[in-house]
């Protein structure tokens, strides 16, 4: 980049001549997704989307600062959360909504010089349709699509080398990783003294069927399980812990752009 290349790094601050002028085949834009949805009483409504946005942040500044050419989109708040529709506080819009605004931002991409989009993903339930409109963005205006996802460790103790309550692989929500992230972004908005075990047991038993790569996956929504939508034990959380992760989860994802910068399927160079 030139020397009078705006210091920002994030896209909406330029003018659209800056814009225009900055971009290049070879930027990398970064677009967070995170949710508005309820996580039990001790995380905040916006816990995915402040993971998203913060932790996106630390990527795009640490990945420019090494010299990519990255960028960084305003997050999208509102996406799909319907496993907690029944909770007040939880805004969420449908699988249909939330694939149609990605075409939109797609196409509002490809009108830039820009050709590569990175969906950094903070909610769980958006990963199947983030899935979907990677290929529909590559199929509909040639863009190089990939996403990235704020990946906690589910508590089993080997994630990391970190030591943690045993959640039996089912701390996905409001657990002892995500607890433990949202100490170290924004300390002031977890309630520690409201901390309770939330793991249905009866689950882990099943031999086939379960959550990830189970053999048999299930349709479920947050409140089937008993426990006011919580899927997890934050018990032993801290702040150490979570800083801990974003440091691993930051370094990853840097290491995952510069590999997107010269990624190439044919293989070849
Ligand atoms: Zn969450």
């Amino acid at each position: 980049m030139s020397a009078s290349a705006p210091a920002t790094r994030e896209l909406a601050e330029l003018t659209g001549p800056e814009a225009a002028a900055t971009l290049t085949a070879d930027s990398i834009v970064v677009l967070p997704i995170g949710s508005i949805e309820h996580h039990g009483d001790h995380l905040p409504l916006a816990t995915d989307l402040i993971m998203a946005d913060v932790l996106s942040s630390r990527i795009v500044a640490q990945a420019a600062a090494s010299g990519q050419d990255v960028w960084r989109l305003p997050p999208l708040a509102y996406t799909k959360s319907d496993e907690h529709h029944w909770a007040p506080g939880t805004f969420w819009i449908g699988a249909d909504e939330l694939l149609a605004t990605l075409r939109s931002i797609g196409r509002s991409l490809a009108a830039t010089p820009a050709r590569t989009l990175v969906l950094f993903n903070g909610h769980g339930g958006n990963v199947a349709l983030l899935g979907v409109a990677l290929r529909e963005l590559r199929r509909l205006y040639g863009l190089r699509t990939f996403a990235m996802s704020v990946a906690v460790p589910s508590g089993d103790g080997d994630s990391a080398g970190i030591g943690g309550p045993d959640e039996e692989g089912l701390g996905i929500h409001g657990g002892w990783g995500e607890t433990s992230l949202l100490m170290h972004l924004r300390p002031e908005l977890v309630h520690a003294d409201r901390f309770k075990r939330a793991i249905p047991e009866g689950l882990s038993s099943n031999r086939l069927i379960g959550f990830g790569g189970a053999p048999v996956q299930f349709g479920w929504l947050s409140d089937d399980f008993g426990f006011d939508g919580l899927l997890g034990d934050p018990t032993g959380s801290t702040a150490e812990v979570g800083a801990g992760i974003a440091t691993d989860l930051v370094a990853r994802s840097v290491a995952g752009l510069a590999e997107i910068a010269t990624f190439n399927p044919k293989g070849t160079s």
